[in-house]
């Protein structure tokens, strides 16, 4: 009989089973995040022709790339936080890859998101969810679906004299995310806190909240 893995396989190379690129394409002026100028900076994306089936390759085409850590479609280990930079296995390199993988819900804020940039991510939004679909289990991804994915330019930060404005979680959402052992938390904005999440207590409650308890 085929495994478990055979079905997941065949099912993805006959076109049951989609798989969907989630992630951005980068380029030079790709958004990144703007920390107070009292901080170091997160550089952008850089690309340099190294060849292009020329004298310099004749038959190649390649890049030399560079970027900060953060830019982009990225992951936030629990080094990336200093609550989280003493426990073990807390790094790229360390996290065992099939920890990566697990089944994710999605929790729609879109509308809200729509009619309020600063909208919140909060332990009623939750709980409206699992009302519908059940209580979010042990090891799955919670992933926040606000359509921000689809600005462009400086409508992807939204920048104010304030700083950022951008959908995120609360303390107490993250909270209780962490109670219900999740395996991690996925945002489509340029990080997974709010634009004005060093407001909250703690500040950026799911860098500080989410990365001490070890999640992703
Ligand atoms: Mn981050």
């Amino acid at each position: 009989g085929a495994t478990a893995l055979d079905a997941m396989s065949l099912a993805i190379a006959s076109g049951a089973v989609r798989i969907v690129d989630l992630t951005h394409t980068l380029d030079p002026d790709f958004p990144v995040i703007i920390l107070p100028p009292e901080f170091g900076q997160c550089a952008r994306f850089r690309m340099e022709e190294v060849s292009a089936y020329d004298g310099r390759g004749p038959a190649w085409k390649w890049h030399n790339i560079s970027c900060c850590e953060h830019t982009g479609t990225h992951f936030d280990a629990p080094i990336h936080w200093i609550s989280g930079r003493d426990l073990p296995n807390n790094a790229v390199d360390t996290i065992p890859v099939e920890r990566l993988v697990a089944p994710a819900c999605v929790i729609d804020c879109s509308a809200g998101a729509a009619a309020n940039e600063d909208f919140e991510l909060s332990v009623d939004v939750i709980e409206d969810w699992e009302r519908e679909h059940g209580q979010i289990r042990a090891g799955h991804w919670v992933l926040m679906r606000t359509d921000w994915s689809k600005r462009h330019g400086a409508e992807y930060l939204n920048m104010r004299e304030d700083g950022a404005h951008s959908p995120g979680p609360n303390p107490d959402a993250v909270r209780l995310l962490v109670e219900r052992d999740i395996l991690g938390f996925g945002t489509e904005t340029v990080g997974t806190d709010a634009g004005q999440g060093f407001h909250f207590t703690p500040p950026n409650p799911a860098h500080y909240l989410f990365h001490g308890a070890g999640k992703y």
